[in-house]
């Protein structure tokens, strides 16, 4: 059975996203933090999910959700709302399986990051002043011109691609006793929480947001998916809503996820910190969270295999440098 047929995502949909992009998408490296497992006398080990093509795990999901197009649709081609890891992730799947990508953006977008997704070979489109202008023109694309919609994280391939990473965890460690994985929409910690308690069910899931702007937190909180209002952060790529109307992961972060984190803009600074001089790893804001709260003792006591999912590297280097230096102003 396929599955779009269930509300749930298994593990046999993991193994089955693996062999799926195993052609297109590299196998990532766990390397021992010898600083952090001091520091928490635990055996804390990094996924550095920055080491793909696009700088970011969002290439797993992108992957495995285009590889299900049926030919008459890529034909037609994919569309995607995003100015980050996503729209970068598309439109290099996109191009790998010989799809047309359009991402749409608002004009509020830096040039940086529209020039990003172009060298990759999408189509984009600028429209309106915000991300809500975008998503109105990908929706009139997928009506009008027939394009697929591929959404960020609420679709069950997406979270199945996202997964491969917790088979990979298992492969390498055996067994791990704590996640610590960034939150944003939850299609990452909901798969890699899919192989990691399937393997064992006392394994520890820690999902890790900042204050500026939680929206899973804060809908985990409600009982039902909120909107919260978007703040600068330099854990952009954990900022956006989950969804008023979201069908999958809010479910599957209720079920799997055993402890919430936020962190203040100091905090990941601090991460990123970490990871740069003590680890020789660039990371953007929200995937140095896991390594921040650490650092902070904010997951409380951490004992056996602790793993910190490293998800990015797309970060402004001037921002970047700023930070490292400690000259950034929080
Ligand atoms: C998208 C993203 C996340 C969060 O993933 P979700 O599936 O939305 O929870 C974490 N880190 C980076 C670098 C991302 O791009």
């Amino acid at each position: 059975m396929g599955i779009m047929q269930k509300h749930g995502v298994t593990l046999s949909d993991l193994y089955e996203a693996r062999r799926t992009i195993a052609p297109f998408v590299r196998r990532t490296p766990l390397v021992p933090s010898a600083a952090l497992s001091q520091h928490t006398g635990a055996s804390v080990h990094l996924k550095l999910e920055t080491t793909h093509d696009t700088g970011a795990f969002k290439i797993r999901g992108a992957t495995n959700r285009l590889a299900q197009l049926r030919p008459e649709e890529r034909e037609r081609g994919v569309v995607a709302v995003s100015t980050g890891n996503h729209g970068r992730a598309v439109a290099y799947a996109a191009r790998r399986m010989g799809a047309r990508a359009t991402v749409c953006m608002s004009e509020l977008v830096p040039r940086n990051k529209v020039d990003a997704i172009r060298a990759l070979g999408a189509e984009v489109r600028i429209v309106g002043r915000s991300q809500d202008d975008a998503q109105v023109e990908a929706e009139r694309l997928t009506q009008e011109e027939g394009l697929t919609f591929i959404h960020p994280f609420d679709d069950p391939y997406i979270v199945a691609g996202q997964g491969v990473i917790g088979l990979e965890l298992l492969e390498d460690l055996g067994s791990v006793d704590v996640a610590l994985v960034g939150l944003s929409g939850g299609g990452l910690i909901a798969g890699i929480a899919i192989a990691l308690k399937a393997a064992n069910p006392r394994t520890r899931i820690v999902g890790i947001s900042m204050k500026r702007g939680p929206a899973m937190y804060e809908s985990i909180r409600a009982g039902k998916p909120v909107a919260v209002t978007e703040e600068a952060t330099l854990a952009d790529s954990l900022g956006g809503g989950i969804g008023l109307d979201n069908r999958y992961t809010f479910g599957l972060v209720s079920q799997y996820v055993d402890q919430y984190i936020l962190l203040d803009e100091a905090q990941i600074g601090a991460g990123m910190r970490h990871l740069y001089r003590e680890e020789r790893v660039v990371a953007e804001g929200g995937a140095a969270v896991g390594v921040g709260a650490l650092l902070e003792g904010l997951a409380g006591r951490v004992e056996g295999n602790v793993v910190c999912i490293i998800s990015g590297n797309n970060v402004d280097m001037d921002i970047f440098t700023d930070i490292v230096t400690g000259k950034y102003k929080y």
